[in-house]
């Protein structure tokens, strides 16, 4: 501490131990309101991660709140696939304006800068970071009352600058039941945990098969040790999603939001208590 401190950070360039950690969250565009943000993470790719903030959000809209998504998955972007959004995103010189689903849901992907969507990202890290961070700060969000943020996979520079940009209220973990993305799970936990933001549940997507004339429960990845490894992480909130061909193809045909099933309701339940 400096010898005579006048407790304000601000006006001070002493770098003690009593310094206030810098904040790099970055300001919403003026005209946005957004309630709740929140993280939807997993530590590797391919692993449901779009399929649960798809679910989320449709759930949550079902629900009566107005939500949306900030698909920040800017090298793999498939939230406008699922919802049926093909147009490209509209502004102004100074803001962006998200697209709208059928059902209200407020969406912006890099696809929808793309001239075509088969089109490839080749952008450097620090240029895929900013365009993130534009994500919040240059699009008008109208009365969100929750947001989810389709992070990008694993731990690096981009997930690192979400994390710090967006004020995460919490995130939820997307995990399928092999011991290899248990291992990078858990770092994405890790990651969750150093950054201070609270866990709110863990999703074990395509965690079995249910066989539609027996109804037999096949695991098909495996036996699934969700629940312990979420008890071992003090993590409360747990659901199970089977792999389902009606999943994939609401997907492919943008037709999400017509989607059946309850198994992420518990974790709708926590997020509506946030
Ligand atoms: P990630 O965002 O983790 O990369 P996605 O959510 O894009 O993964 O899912 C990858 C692919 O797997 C998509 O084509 C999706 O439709 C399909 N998929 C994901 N979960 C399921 C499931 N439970 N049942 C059937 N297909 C699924």
């Amino acid at each position: 501490m400096a010898e005579e401190c006048s407790h304000n950070c601000s006006e001070c360039s002493e770098n003690c131990g009593s310094r206030e950690p810098q904040s790099f969250l970055e300001k919403p565009n003026e005209l946005s309101k957004v309630k709740k943000v929140i993280g939807i993470v997993s530590g590797k790719g391919g692993v449901g991660k779009s399929l649960v903030t798809s679910l989320l959000a449709v759930i949550m809209e079902r629900r009566g709140y107005n939500t949306a998504i900030l698909d920040a998955d800017i090298t793999g972007p498939s939230i406008p696939k699922a919802f049926g959004i093909n147009q490209k995103v509209e502004g102004t010189d100074t803001a962006l304006f998200p697209a709208k689903s059928k059902m209200g849901t407020q969406i912006i992907s890099t696809n929808m800068l793309l001239e075509k969507e088969t089109d490839p990202v080749i952008w450097r890290g620090p240029v895929i970071a900013g365009v993130v961070k534009q994500f919040w700060t240059d699009v008008i969000w109208t009365d969100v009352d929750y947001m989810f943020v389709d992070m990008p996979p694993g731990t690096g520079d981009v997930p690192l600058t979400v994390f710090q940009s967006l004020p995460i209220d919490a995130v939820v973990v997307v995990s399928s039941p092999q011991k290899l993305v248990k291992m990078v799970v858990q770092k994405a936990i890790n990651m969750a945990k150093m950054m201070k933001i609270p866990v709110l549940g863990l999703v074990e997507n395509m965690s079995y098969f249910e066989c539609p004339d027996c109804h037999k429960k096949h695991s098909i990845f495996g036996d699934s040790h969700i629940e312990d490894f979420a008890k071992e992480e003090g993590i409360e909130a747990v659901s199970k999603i089977p792999i389902d061909e009606k999943l994939s193809v609401a997907c492919d045909t943008g037709m999400i939001e017509l989607f059946d099933g309850d198994w992420i309701d518990n974790l709708a339940d926590k997020i509506e208590k946030l």
